[in-house]
């Protein structure tokens, strides 16, 4: 794990974002600041990908909007295996 991402992960836990499910493996952030963002989830090959559309997630960082929609979205995922 890199030290970006443990950053992006005490940043998620420190902000408390809200996060919904809008449709499919879509979600919307809500942050503190009353901002929205997108977040996407794909798999390709076992392989995870979660893309924001914020101005850091749009450039390939990882930002800390995704952390929370990840976390969730491996408990659906969990949820959906029946796990
Ligand atoms: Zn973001």
């Amino acid at each position: 794990m890199t030290q970006r991402i443990q950053n992006a992960i005490a940043k998620a836990k420190q902000a408390k974002c809200h996060v919904r499910r809008l449709v499919g493996r879509t979600y919307e952030v809500l942050t503190p600041k009353g901002r929205r963002y997108t977040v996407r989830c794909d798999e390709h090959e076992g392989a995870r990908y979660v893309v924001c559309n914020c101005k850091a997630g749009a450039t390939g960082q990882p930002c800390y909007h995704i952390i929370g929609v990840a976390l969730l979205d491996t408990a659906l995922a969990a949820q959906r295996r029946g796990h």
